[in-house]
């Protein structure tokens, strides 16, 4: 079994045939995906597309949260709306934690005073309910560090991870476990490669983030959609980077996300 531990289902890229990328997911063995929510006017739809198609792929699981992206549309009241979502939810056992929340500083026209008043309140929610969080870190890893110290947040997952060696040290020291995918595929991505190369093994997670970041060969094929059924194909990359076999790195993320997303294991261990 495959997992696929950031992928946006719910995006308007997948609308139209959203059953065909959940079939093509299934067949290629991508029993688990993670469907991390990034505004607060989707959060029914993020649940309720997990509910739709848990009978195809058995360990579909969502998060809640307020994207950085998405900061600059978003009201204050949004952050109500995330509490009771949130709250609502510790029934559901597909809800397994807060995210997509970050901070992104390559976009410039993002305000950063914005982009931290929702990341901060979204961590603090985390931090009293116990939840572990889905990061989005882009260009942001020492303030994200820094905002994750002053408090005790039960892990998560730094997703599409692009920091340096001694930054992934100290997500992976709080508990984190960071996620790797088609940037990976690039053969010029050489500080992303060298990570996945490097890191101890417990600490990397599979990921699509579809239908972002497509993989190399759809680039040559000048098809800018990923989608889930292609975790396999990118797995295989980082396992030939790291030098094991499919069925080994396949066995570790399972592991690893049972870690770091204890919700989700539970599922994953019936
Ligand atoms: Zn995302």
């Amino acid at each position: 079994m495959w997992l696929d531990t950031h992928c946006h289902l719910d995006a308007p890229e997948f609308l139209a045939d959203i059953e065909s990328i959940i079939e093509r997911a299934k067949e290629a063995g991508v029993l688990g995906i993670l469907l991390p929510a990034v505004r607060a006017q989707d959060f029914d739809l993020v649940k309720e597309i997990t509910h739709r198609f848990k009978k195809d792929i058995p360990y579909l699981v969502y998060t809640l949260g307020i994207h950085p992206l998405y900061t600059d549309r978003a009201v204050d009241q949004d952050l109500v709306t995330l509490e009771k979502a949130v709250t609502e939810s510790l029934s559901d056992p597909c809800f397994v934690g807060i995210g997509e929340i970050g901070l992104d500083y390559f976009v410039a026209e993002l305000d950063p005073h914005r982009q931290a008043f929702f990341f901060n309140a979204q961590l603090d929610l985390a931090q009293t309910l116990h939840l572990p969080v889905i990061l989005h870190v882009r260009r942001s890893q020492d303030m994200i560090l820094k905002a994750l110290r002053q408090r005790s947040i039960s892990g998560g997952i730094a997703h599409a991870f692009n920091g340096s060696f001694q930054q992934a040290q100290q997500f992976i020291a709080m508990g984190f476990k960071l996620g790797f995918g088609g940037a990976a595929t690039y053969e010029r991505a050489l500080q992303i490669r060298r990570l996945v190369k490097e890191l101890p093994p417990e600490s990397i997670v599979t990921e699509t983030d579809s239908p972002d970041i497509p993989p190399a060969w759809l680039r040559d094929e000048n098809e800018r959609r990923n989608e889930p059924a292609y975790l396999p194909r990118i797995a295989k990359v980082l396992a030939q980077i790291r030098g094991i076999d499919d069925a080994d790195l396949r066995r570790l993320v399972v592991s690893n996300t049972k870690q770091a997303l204890p919700r989700w294991g539970q599922l994953l261990a019936q």
